[in-house]
């Protein structure tokens, strides 16, 4: 393409707004132009990548069977009121009404128009199992839409569903789909992780978040360098082989200490003479109408979904003070195990390894010293804790580390939730109808533009990658008020051309350094550069990643380019 003839309105200018380096160089590249807050036009450059990120996408769900289709945007709102999520998605969902006033949602996803679809179409388990995407617009209304193409009001997104007889079929196609999502991401360069995440509220259990890695992303994961392990914060492990207690550790006699103003843990600690992680901090909740007193260690955060997951409640608050004072028989700032009433005593596993440490006495301005495992009862002991960087991961392969991270995709075992809700079914061997299991898998196309770019880039720009770049080759004309370097460029792109690479072609009357800026900004991994040495027949060929430069004659142009390619 003669970039003269196509649009690519690099500029400078970049508003303030735009945090992250992904969208400035968007802007700067000229491959988006902002329509209103989180509504972008793509233009040409970002609709080639987009291609090229879909042709991949593409092929590797071709491997896997799984088939393209394409579903409206437009969905009637009865399909939203039977699945539930007309009423519990609130602001998010788009809707809109019609010149009759019949409601509608903007697609947000499509779980329930691909039931609608397959709705007495797919009516025997010898058609199972059934596995369909398509790559499509969509609509949701962000709280804050924001870091371009990160979080748009309107983005595209791959959405696959699968339809299944039995768990097991569904598990099977949730892992081709987690093997062809890694092959995906691979293809793209993209530093990622396939997290183990909560379901959140689409219903599921079952479910891994591919996370890119990058500064930028919203998301904090828990992984090691030293295997694939990776787990969202929020769900991450803690291991009993973090702790121990020193052999050989002398095991002192119990006391009773006034301790009077002392406010923090750390001023309670060093108060005590122990380390902090040695001063048990007590915690009184109230989940589901019982109360609990948690023992931790003093500088650890109790993790509320590992706590709700250990005790089988869902709402969980913390205590009062006079319900501290009249329930359970303490007081703030002093709670402990020891005579502690009407309520259950649960311990994170760390308290198990501590030792002539501290508590609450349960009396106002007292604690106890040298306290050590069974002087006190515990109804039970979980993982309740935070993980920290430093633990040793869950797999037990090395020290856990943080990221932060962009979700890129997400693969998910619904079940039989929608199949239920929507009334979906197929006859089995038996001629019984059943509920269909479902998966859902998506990919959030305009976002892995960024997410790439977050990740390939340099003060220069953006460093594409060879299967996502806009272009194969960028071949720049240095002047083309020069007759040989004109010619010879022209020969170059038909022969590049002809010869299957996709070939973007500065044939622009502008200044050479306008010119090679432009080029480093935009990315294209291969540089042709026709300049003043076009009368004796050589050529420029640069990497843009190294920006290593070599003087190539013009017979071996395309052998250089096949060999980068190859
Ligand atoms: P997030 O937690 O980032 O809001 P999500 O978990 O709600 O995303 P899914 O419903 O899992 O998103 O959608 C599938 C994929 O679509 C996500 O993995 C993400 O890559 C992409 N995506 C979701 N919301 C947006 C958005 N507002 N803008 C761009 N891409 C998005
Ligand atoms: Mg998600």
């Amino acid at each position: 393409m003669r970039q003269s003839r196509t649009f690519i309105p690099t500029t400078r200018e970049v508003p303030s707004s735009a945090e992250a380096i992904s969208h400035k160089l968007l802007i700067k590249a000229g491959m988006v132009k902002q329509v209103s807050a989180g509504v972008y036009t793509y233009l040409p450059l970002a609709t080639k990548v987009i291609q090229n990120i879909e042709r991949v996408i593409r092929e590797e769900h071709d491997k896997i069977g799984a088939v393209e289709l394409l579903m409206p945007l437009l969905q009637s709102e009865d399909y939203w009121k039977e699945s539930g999520r007309w009423y519990k998605m609130g602001d998010e969902l788009m809707r809109l009404k019609d010149r009759k006033g019949a409601g509608y949602a903007l697609s947000p996803t499509a779980e329930e128009i691909i039931c609608q679809t397959v709705n007495n179409m797919l009516t025997s388990y010898k058609q199972l199992p059934m596995n369909l995407y398509q790559i499509q617009t969509k609509f949701r209304d962000e709280m804050r839409p924001r870091l371009g193409l990160l979080r748009g009001k309107e983005f595209i997104m791959k959405d696959g569903y699968s339809f299944h007889d039995s768990p097991e079929s569904l598990r099977e196609t949730y892992l081709d789909y987690y093997n062809a999502y890694s092959n995906i991401f691979d293809r793209f360069e993209l530093k990622y992780r396939a997290v183990k995440a909560d379901s959140g509220n689409i219903g599921g259990s079952y479910t891994h978040e591919f996370q890119a890695l990058a500064e930028i992303g919203e998301d904090t994961i828990a992984y090691t360098e030293e295997s694939d392990y990776a787990a969202n914060i929020e769900t991450a492990a803690v291991v009993e082989q973090n702790y121990t207690i020193p052999s050989g550790f002398e095991k002192k006699e119990r006391e009773l200490l006034e301790t009077p103003d002392q406010q923090t843990i750390d001023d309670i600690a060093a108060y005590c003479g122990v380390e902090v992680n040695r001063a048990m901090k007590a915690l009184a909740l109230k989940a589901d109408g019982e109360f609990y007193l948690v023992l931790m260690r003093g500088n650890d955060q109790l993790n509320d979904i590992k706590f709700m997951k250990a005790t089988g409640t869902s709402e969980v608050e913390m205590a009062t003070e006079q319900e501290i004072e009249e329930v359970m028989g303490s007081v703030v700032g002093y709670m402990g195990p020891f005579g502690i009433k009407n309520c259950k005593v649960i311990g994170d596993n760390a308290i198990k390894y501590m030792y002539n440490h501290s508590c609450g006495a349960n009396k106002k301005g007292y604690h106890y010293i040298n306290v050590n495992p069974g002087d006190y009862e515990v109804d039970a002991y979980y993982d309740l804790r935070m993980i920290e960087e430093g633990d040793i991961a869950e797999d037990l392969s090395g020290k856990i580390k943080f990221a932060k991270g962009i979700e890129v995709g997400q693969v998910f075992e619904l079940g039989k939730g929608y199949s239920e809700a929507m009334n979906i079914t197929y006859l089995d061997a038996n001629g019984r109808a059943n509920h269909f299991y479902m998966g859902c898998y998506g990919i959030g196309v305009s976002r892995v533009i960024s997410a790439i770019i977050e990740q390939h880039n340099d003060e220069k720009g953006i460093i594409w990658p060879k299967e996502v770049a806009p272009f194969q080759v960028h071949l720049v004309c240095v002047d083309v008020k020069k007759q040989e370097q004109l010619e010879l460029s022209e020969k170059l792109y038909a022969e590049l051309t002809s010869a299957g690479y996709t070939v973007l072609y500065d044939d622009r009357a502008e200044r050479a350094g306008v010119k090679f800026n432009d080029a480093d900004l935009i990315g294209i991994p291969l540089q042709v550069v026709v300049g003043k040495k076009a009368t004796e027949g050589i050529v420029e060929v640069k990497e843009r990643k190294t920006l290593e430069k070599v003087d190539t004659s013009i017979t071996e142009v395309l052998s250089k380019v096949g060999q980068f390619y190859k």
